[in-house]
């Protein structure tokens, strides 16, 4: 495991603490594993990878835990059309996604053009954005 990923884990646990979720071993094998995930996984292979650190960790645990997790916004619950929940961690920074539409596949990018179009057309109307999320469906060219 590398130092940011070890910090930034410890600082979720942390707040987590803060908020009164009890951090069992179980919860803090699977918030690990998905801080050092960067492909967007849902619950089945969040399981699959949480059982090569901890085999005793059961699916129920893992979606229960992802529900606890999300409840206190650690985490972020993903849902593009045509799949199922995939998850990712709070604590980056603000990006939007593209969805492969053939492999499933999840990118992140972050556009400044974007973030300040979408302020000024809500300006515009006499709004401030608050927040927003932007998924473009794709196809490799
Ligand atoms: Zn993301």
């Amino acid at each position: 495991m590398n130092g940011p990923a070890h910090q930034q884990i410890d600082e979720m646990e942390q707040a987590l603490r803060a908020d009164g979720m009890r951090i069992t071993r179980q919860r803090s094998a699977i918030l690990r594993v998905l801080a050092e995930s960067d492909d967007h996984p849902a619950a089945d292979e969040l399981h699959r990878r949480t059982r090569e650190m901890d085999p005793t960790v059961s699916l129920a645990t893992v979606y229960r835990t992802l529900s606890a997790l999300e409840a206190h916004g650690v985490i972020h619950r993903l849902t593009f059309e045509g799949g199922g929940a995939r998850f990712e961690t709070a604590d980056s920074p603000h990006h939007d996604h593209i969805i492969d539409m053939d492999t499933g596949a999840v990118i992140e990018f972050r556009s400044e053009k974007i973030e300040r179009l979408q302020a000024e057309i809500a300006a515009e109307l006499g709004y401030d954005v608050v927040h927003h999320k932007l998924e473009l469906y794709c196809r490799k060219r």
